[in-house]
């Protein structure tokens, strides 16, 4: 099959789902997609994301402390953050944001701030943001508001509504849409799926989590960001092979250090 022009915007190759066949999902991706990005959650994941972007061309990392690894985080990271983005192929700081549903041992206010102090990174930088939201919207509108008016990104896994969709297309964002995207019951994403322009769409697995159907309940991967894509075609009443391309010119203008 010859690659699709289609990347996974956002796969977790680091996790230990994939310790079993990694090395053949990898090549699976290389033949069927043209790349993916791996986001880092934390210190280890971030730097796994650099090691596999370093052993193959076609991943990119980007590096980051996701909400729910918050409590783990120390000032140092920062300066370590900081040193990664100078990496040719850390394309993005993510994943970061907020996540007020797996929250037991990150406070709210922990969250914020730290989210605030890797926004200011991505300014230093110049480098665009993954961010990560879970019932947290209200939150994460006013931080970028007031924090990031002059930034752009990519909401990953996008869960808001398509009055919020409206607020941060005027403010230039991405909407990356997934497996949940695929779910038939899921009437808010796909709302919002219909209502977002052809320019900021891209399309991502969330791999290992969140498979799309009909493989939903097992093991996600990347190849299958090919079933996002055309479910979102079809919602959509455009060419799949149309939209595909479209999501891959969107990312490449978004994660500019991606030719
Ligand atoms: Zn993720």
């Amino acid at each position: 099959m010859a690659r699709l022009p289609l990347f996974d915007s956002h796969a977790h190759m680091d996790s230990e789902y994939f310790d079993v066949d990694r090395n053949e999902v990898f090549k699976e991706i290389e033949e069927n997609l043209s790349g993916m990005i791996n986001p880092g959650c934390d210190r280890i994941t971030s730097l796994k994301a650099m090691e596999f972007a370093a052993n193959y061309p076609f991943v990119y990392a980007a590096v980051g402390w996701h909400p729910e690894e918050i409590s783990r985080m120390v000032d140092e990271d920062l300066e370590l953050l900081k040193k990664w983005c100078s990496n040719d192929k850390v394309v993005a700081i993510g994943e970061v944001g907020l996540d007020y549903y797996n929250d037991e041992d990150a406070p709210h206010s922990l969250q914020r701030q730290r989210f605030i102090q890797q926004i200011h990174i991505a300014r230093e930088t110049g480098l665009p943001l993954i961010v990560h939201d879970r019932e947290a919207h209200g939150d994460i509108l006013k931080i970028l508001q007031q924090e990031a008016r002059d930034l752009v990104g990519v909401f990953h896994c996008y869960s808001g509504s398509v009055e919020m969709a409206k607020e941060l297309l005027k403010m230039g964002w991405y909407f990356g849409f997934g497996g949940s995207s695929t779910f038939t019951n899921a009437h808010k994403v796909r709302d919002v799926l219909s209502y977002v322009p052809e320019d900021r769409i891209l399309f991502e697995t969330d791999s290992p989590y969140l498979t799309p159907m009909p493989f939903r309940g097992k093991r996600n991967k990347p190849t299958y960001t090919e079933l996002v894509a055309e479910n979102a075609a079809k919602l959509r009443g455009t060419a799949a092979s149309r939209l595909m391309e479209a999501s891959t010119k969107n990312l490449k203008t978004l994660f500019f250090k991606i030719k």
